[in-house]
């Protein structure tokens, strides 16, 4: 008799024991009766004989595991990693899917012929250079940081086109569902449109299981998809790209608390492929990681062809105003030459905060080194990491200026002063929220190309997305307000996402951007104004070694959850109490958001030097603590 472990795509770890009179392979489907009633679950290993009369498998309907061995570990060890269950990644991993259709699945692969289109112009010696010089078939990262339209796109094309003919598959992992028909729309260029997969978490079920069957038996060989898409099957994948790297949806922000990231180099290091990471404005973790060695770094300094990165011009902002009167003059010369302004906003950050009028100081926590929220009814200043308060300044702490500021504007209002000054116009908001209705992006995207749209007000959802040469402005309202989060990410954010924003505009013709300020004195003004990156991730490199932040030392938050605000406060002090034995924290304290769908959340910041130890500690003490949860190299701190 064969005893295995049965896992469910549910809240669990390992699994439960069936036995079987014959070998079944790892990571097949099987049917099994569990609560008393017949599921499908995956053998997750193998068991020894339990001490009670274990359950028979009562069917195996696939010729093939639908899981392979290299897949399977992978779950395993990020599960791990994570500390999350591994029923969850489980669920992750496949489609929905698979778990109800009880008959068998033909997952033989297939041949196919993918059909190319010719490459429409003549590459570049940078991009020549670049390609040659990543080998196909042995493992590598390789960081593309190249200005917004240098021809990234371009490099990754060109290798998928080498994978395919060499009879392998490819993986390119986008950002965002709303921007996969931007991706299609390129893609289809050079593939023709039979040899793409699609996967994102937008599809329907049935989909979702065609498009991965599809991928798996070789029939649509390229995989174009958000950050689930990972967990493919990697068997003949030749290549793997992650298009705009930095990109915080690679994170997933419910549980498994996994990045997409770590798993795609994780896996072609296993099976010893490259993986492309490209984008205009790299994560600084993956910067370091390329300027230290261990990625190799390609720079594409140069835009294709003829037009030139936007000049970028700073307007003072004077107290109490909302748009300064240079830039509403900017706005009604751009509309009557009949183009689009964008009007960048901050999404989340704080809405109230303090500045320095003079030098542009964001007042932040002494011990932390992160934004203060300031509380308007308390009249205090309050750090969400280590959980103190602050009496207001009435001095910048900096400069010694009295003119210490408070601001915040809220989209709304941007939204009002604007359809009062421009009546006439056009205005359409660009968020989340907007965007998150089915064929809502493609729409406002179309629109704007059709120049139906005069004034688009957006989010960060304003810096994704290709070339969009109707934008002739581009406003950032309140320049300050982007750095105000709870983050020692918030510069780096910040930063990124005027430089991404920026490199949307003019991309035929000459664009302009201008961006609304309290104060010039702000560091980073510079390096926007000459779109320099590099520069402003070797400043903030020396800060963050200076304040022991990533990617100098790793960070791990232990987040407690309860519907009531006590026994979420005394869960966060059972975990204080365990982890304070061996580990430096920081807090207790409220999060940001302190009441989320009902439960009153705390956290705990754990500086790491030694990540997979401090990990297994934490697994050790706390991992089956009910209301807790953990987050490994979090991206937000909400
Ligand atoms: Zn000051
Ligand atoms: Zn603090």
């Amino acid at each position: 008799m064969f005893y295995y472990r049965v896992l469910f795509p549910l809240a669990i770890d390992r699994g439960f024991v069936y036995k079987s009179d014959r070998h079944i392979e790892l990571g097949s489907r099987v049917l099994v009766d569990f609560k008393g009633r017949q599921r499908i679950g995956i053998v997750w290993s193998d068991s020894e004989k339990p001490d009670y009369n274990a359950k028979p498998i009562l069917d195996v309907p696939d010729d093939k595991p639908v899981i392979t061995k290299e897949l399977l570990n992978t779950l395993k060890f990020f599960s791990f990693y994570f500390l999350s269950k591994e029923g969850l990644f489980l669920k992750s991993a496949l489609p929905k899917k698979l778990f109800g259709v009880k008959n068998g699945i033909d997952l033989e692969v297939e041949n196919s012929n993918p059909v190319f289109n010719k490459r429409p112009f003549e590459l570049s010696k940078e991009q020549k250079n670049i390609i040659q010089s990543i080998k196909l078939n042995e493992f590598s990262v390789n960081l593309i940081f190249g200005v917004t339209g240098s021809g990234k796109t371009e490099v990754y094309l060109s290798l998928i086109e080498e994978v395919l003919k060499n009879g392998k598959k490819s993986v390119v992992l986008v950002p965002e569902i709303a921007l996969t028909p931007q991706y299609i729309e390129v893609f289809s260029f050079r593939f023709s449109h039979e040899f793409l997969s699609i996967i994102h978490s937008r599809l329907t079920p049935k989909q979702k299981f065609d498009n991965w069957l599809a991928f798996n038996k070789g029939l649509k060989p390229i995989l174009i998809g958000t950050r689930s898409a990972i967990f493919s099957n990697f068997t003949d994948v030749g290549l793997v790209v992650v298009d705009e790297e930095n990109d915080e949806s690679y994170k997933q922000d419910s549980q498994p608390l996994y990045n997409a990231k770590d798993i795609a180099i994780y896996r072609a290091k296993q099976i010893g492929i490259p993986v492309i990471l490209s984008s205009a404005t790299p994560l600084l973790e993956d910067y370091y990681k390329a300027k230290t060695g261990k990625f190799r770094l390609f720079e594409m300094k140069k835009r294709v062809g003829k037009t030139k990165l936007p000049d970028v011009e700073f307007v003072r902002l004077e107290s109490g105003e909302i748009f300064a009167q240079d830039t509403l003059d900017a706005i009604e010369n751009t509309l009557k030459n009949n183009k689009t302004v964008a009007v960048l906003i901050n999404r989340r950050g704080f809405s109230n905060y303090l500045v320095c009028g003079d030098c542009g100081y964001v007042f932040l926590c002494p011990n932390c080194s992160v934004s203060l929220k300031f509380h308007k009814s308390e009249n205090t200043l309050k750090c969400h990491w280590c959980d103190s308060s602050f009496e207001v300044f009435d001095k910048c702490p900096k400069c010694g200026s009295p003119n210490v500021l408070q601001r915040g504007v809220g989209s709304q209002m941007v939204e009002e002063v604007l359809s009062l000054k421009f009546p006439d116009s056009k205005i359409e908001r660009f968020d989340r929220d907007s965007t998150s209705r089915k064929g809502a992006f493609e729409r406002i995207v179309n629109d704007l190309r059709a120049g139906k749209i005069d004034i688009l007000i957006g989010t960060q959802m304003l810096s994704k997305g290709h070339d969009i040469s109707q934008i002739g402005l581009v406003v950032v309202v309140d320049f300050e307000s982007l750095f105000v989060m709870p983050d020692f990410r918030a510069e780096e954010r910040a930063v990124s996402l005027i430089m991404q924003t920026a490199g949307r505009s003019g991309r035929k013709e000459p664009g302009r951007v201008i961006i609304q300020l309290s104060s010039e004195d702000n560091p980073f003004v510079e390096f926007i104004k000459r779109h320099d990156f590099k520069g402003f991730a070797e400043e903030e490199l020396k800060l963050r070694e200076a304040l022991s932040y990533p990617p100098f030392k790793r960070i791990i938050r232990v987040i407690s959850e309860s519907t009531s605000k006590e026994k979420s406060y005394e869960l966060i002090n059972f975990a204080k109490d365990k982890l304070s034995k061996r580990l430096n924290l920081l807090g207790p304290s409220k999060c940001p958001i302190f009441k989320l769908r009902n439960k009153y959340r705390y956290h705990i910041i754990i500086k790491s030097l030694s990540i997979v130890n401090d990990i297994s500690f934490i697994k050790e003490q706390l991992y089956s603590k009910e209301g807790l949860y953990f987050d490994v190299d979090p991206i937000s701190f909400f």
